[in-house]
């Protein structure tokens, strides 16, 4: 496998360290990103987000709030309905601004996508193997046919399948053995950047530890940037260095993924965690406690902070003000007016 960078050496430029210097541009920086459909539909509100090689961050949120929306933008994979802005900055280059034949020679290769819902993406007419090497022919001109479905079969073992499963048709295979086909293409050309969409939520538990140990590990071997985007906060500070949360198509809080997922500052992270206890204790999943309601319709947000009308300790100006993400000690930053009043508790705003 490629990597630009050392994989664990003392070197700044291999390290998520934003000391680094200037003019090396981190692997992904998205400043200021507003996805609109239809013109009408916010679906995301000024997202910024950064990945460094070999870093892995998290993104969290309930169904709704516009996480899918987010990955598929990075690439520019949405429906010609999405109006976009702002930059999304891959290597210091800016998808948004690429021209088609760069755009292309960038998916797969530069990044690659984990789809939610991938067991339904794979073509049921054609052999894993072939599909797998699709990609491997698009973007490599001196790839042969026989070359492509050799390395299929080793991205294959790669992700724990036997070689000879290139012969199977998606039908043939579980689950999860369908998500581990998934994963073997987005790995199939050596992206810097894996972004994965809830690559485990139709999948049963046992599978679900699995194909989370399986994508620590490629990322670890590889070097390369991981997007994982979950709507399960315990997964995500299990496999994730960083956490944004995502609220309505905002992000609400970020920080280092087991400060996040431990003591939240922003209300909706701390809903958030309370509904998703550890790996270990998967069966009782359940629905965010103390927090009814669902995400507000992106067509018809509500004014002031979009989380107030669930908010437990709303104050009456949430219902009119906006909050921007500020600091919020630890490294964190959250969009929440409580974090500038300090809490009779708050030895923990320190940590
Ligand atoms: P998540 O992945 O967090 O569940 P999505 O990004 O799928 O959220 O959806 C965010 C919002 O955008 C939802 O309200 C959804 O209905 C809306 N949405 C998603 N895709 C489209 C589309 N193609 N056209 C219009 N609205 C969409
Ligand atoms: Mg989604």
């Amino acid at each position: 496998m490629t990597a630009t960078t050392t994989t664990t050496g003392p070197e700044p430029s291999a390290s998520p360290d934003l000391s680094k210097p200037v003019g090396d541009p981190p692997l992904l920086e998205v400043r200021n990103l507003t996805v609109t459909y239809g013109g009408t539909v916010p679906a995301v509100r000024g997202a910024d987000l950064m990945v460094e090689a070999g870093q892995k961050l998290g993104i969290a949120g309930e169904s709704g709030c516009g996480k899918s929306t987010l990955a598929l933008a990075l690439l520019r994979l949405l429906p010609a309905t999405a109006k976009l802005t702002g930059e999304i900055l891959l290597d210091g280059e800016d998808v948004l601004t690429m021209k088609w034949g760069r755009l292309r020679a960038v998916r797969w290769a530069g990044a690659s996508i984990v789809f939610q819902g991938a067991m339904h993406s794979l073509n049921a007419v054609h052999r894993v193997g072939d599909q797998i090497a699709e990609p491997i022919l698009l973007h490599n001109a001196k790839a042969t046919p026989a070359a492509a479905r050799r390395r299929a079969g080793e991205l294959l073992e790669q992700v724990g399948l036997p070689a000879a499963r290139a012969q199977a048709y998606p039908h043939e295979l579980s689950g999860g053995q369908r998500q581990r086909v998934m994963i073997a293409m987005a790995l199939a050309c050596d992206p810097r950047l894996i972004i994965a969409d809830e690559p485990t939520t139709a999948l049963d538990v046992m599978i679900q530890a699995q194909i989370l140990r399986l994508i620590e590990q490629l990322v670890a071997d590889q070097d390369v940037g991981l997007i994982m985007i979950s709507h399960d906060l315990a997964v995500l500070a299990d496999t994730c260095d960083r956490l944004s949360v995502m609220y309505a198509g905002r992000v609400v809080e970020e920080g280092p993924a087991r400060q996040v997922y431990a003591e939240a500052r922003h209300p909706y992270g701390r809903a958030l965690s309370a509904a998703f206890p550890r790996i270990g204790d998967l069966a009782s999943r359940r629905a965010p406690r103390g927090l009814p309601g669902d995400p507000p319709d992106p067509a018809a947000l509500p004014g002031g902070c979009t989380f107030h009308p669930r908010c437990p300790v709303a104050l009456d100006s949430c219902a009119t003000e906006d909050q921007e993400l500020r600091e919020a000690g630890g490294e964190r930053r959250a969009a929440c007016v409580l974090v500038d009043t300090p809490a009779t508790d708050d030895s923990r705003n320190t940590a």
